[in-house]
């Protein structure tokens, strides 16, 4: 079997998390594998669009794919979190949930104006995280060159999403 499927047997799917009906794919078991992450983050590497000055993680398990990318790379990472966790002066924004409204934030002096990121989370589903963190990142001028996921759910649009926000769109792997 080739990476792909190695890596997405390693996936194991929880039904009715967080409520019912919703199939969670839960990537702990592949960070429990020895083999996961390091298969991961070459799989992602493989992907990176040339001239990235650095990765953008999206909290809470983009911090984990996103930092072995960027220590593999040899590039800088910058975290965009929940609301309230970062010490310094930010910049943020409220996205709409399905119920309700989120904030995720970034350090205002985290990215020079200009400079080229490639946004890194576990998994796109609607869409709805990415493209707010891409608004973020684009409001402290960067560039997004590309956004990078261990799983896409394509059948829930947010990758063509992305893509429509002018977005170049990877993952590596996909459940319908
Ligand atoms: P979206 O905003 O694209 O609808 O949801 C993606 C965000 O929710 C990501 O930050 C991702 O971590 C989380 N998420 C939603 N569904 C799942 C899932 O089935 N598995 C995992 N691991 N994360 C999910």
């Amino acid at each position: 079997p080739g990476a792909h499927d190695d890596i997405a047997a390693l996936i194991r799917t929880i039904p009715d998390h967080p409520k019912p009906g919703i199939l969670f794919r839960d990537v702990t078991t592949l960070l429990l594998d020895p083999r996961g992450l390091a298969m991961v983050t070459a799989r992602l590497a493989g992907l990176v669009p040339a001239g990235i000055d650095l990765i953008a993680g999206i909290e809470a398990r983009g911090f984990i794919f996103g930092a072995a990318l960027a220590h593999h790379l040899g590039k800088g990472l910058v975290l965009i979190r929940k609301d309230g966790k970062l010490p310094g002066a930010t910049i943020g924004i409220d996205y709409a949930l399905e119920y309700g409204t989120d904030r995720i934030e970034m350090h205002e002096d985290a990215c020079v104006p200009g400079q080229t990121v490639l946004l890194v989370d576990d998994l796109i589903a609607t869409g709805g995280t990415a493209q707010a963190a891409v608004r973020l990142l684009r409001q402290a001028g960067a560039r997004v060159a590309g956004a990078a996921f261990v799983v896409d759910l394509p059948d829930l649009g947010g990758a063509e999403a992305l893509r429509a926000d002018g977005v170049p769109v990877t993952s590596l792997v996909g459940f319908p």
